[in-house]
């Protein structure tokens, strides 16, 4: 694929997101961007959450960079679950949560538009390639939770594997980010089909100059599930 992998390596925005961190994670972040400890929606509920639980120190939310949006956003995104219109692929479940980073509470009603290349690191609607495949739209529930069914993401040069986000509150766009996965695991689903019918990959996360201005804090925390993947992530936001 001849993408243009310099255009979304240009300006990193400097406004910031919120991973929110909890539990045992709460003593980390005294030092800082060290902790890993990233929870899912389901693991920060039982964390307890509101402002009580973040003066107990049991909740908090860490702030992590904004990244570019890519020269590959399409405004028209189908508002669906499931966005793979056939791709074939190694079967994705995303499981996001949106916070709110004042109170560390879920946000109901955040629209997160998701969009992704396919295995062979094509993006639909662009450069030529024609569908919608690999994009849409969810609006969270009442605990902050969204899900999509898509592919695991092929990867295309001069780029980590990554998928593309953005989370909207009543029409205004509070959060711009990109979901990274653990190399160890791409490198296995790399070895499936269709994936291993390319050659290896340019980039890996530690060589990805967007990656590194806060990649790690926004890698999704991936369960295997039988011959799939669920990738999970907690993003908190400003309500602006
Ligand atoms: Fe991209």
């Amino acid at each position: 694929m001849d993408k243009s992998p310099i255009t979304e390596n240009e300006a990193v925005s400097r406004r910031s997101a919120l991973l929110r961190l909890g539990g045992l994670a709460a003593g980390a972040i005294g030092a800082g961007f060290g902790a890993r400890e990233l929870l899912d929606g389901s693991t920060a509920e039982a964390a307890g959450t509101g402002p009580a639980a973040v003066a107990a120190g049991l909740v908090s939310c860490v702030l992590t960079p904004e990244q570019t949006e890519g020269p590959y956003f399409l405004e028209d995104d189908k508002v669906r679950r499931n966005i793979t219109e056939g791709k074939p692929g190694v079967a994705l479940t995303l499981r996001l949560t949106v916070l709110d980073v004042s109170t560390c509470k879920p946000i109901r009603n955040a629209a997160v538009d998701i969009w992704h290349c396919d295995a062979s690191g094509a993006y639909s609607g662009v450069q030529g390639n024609s569908g919608s495949f690999l994009r849409g739209i969810q609006r969270t529930n009442a605990k902050g939770v969204t899900v999509f069914q898509t592919i695991y993401p092929g990867w295309y040069p001069g780029r980590t594997v990554h998928i593309h986000v953005k989370v909207a509150l009543g029409g205004n766009v509070v959060h711009t980010g990109q979901l990274y996965f653990a190399d160890r695991v791409t490198d296995a689903v790399y070895r499936r089909a269709p994936y291993r019918s390319r050659p290896s990959r340019t980039t890996r996360n530690a060589a990805d100059s967007i990656y590194r201005n806060g990649g790690s804090r926004s890698t999704l925390k991936l369960v295997k599930a039988g011959t799939a993947y669920v990738g999970s992530l907690a993003m908190g936001v400003q309500r602006g």
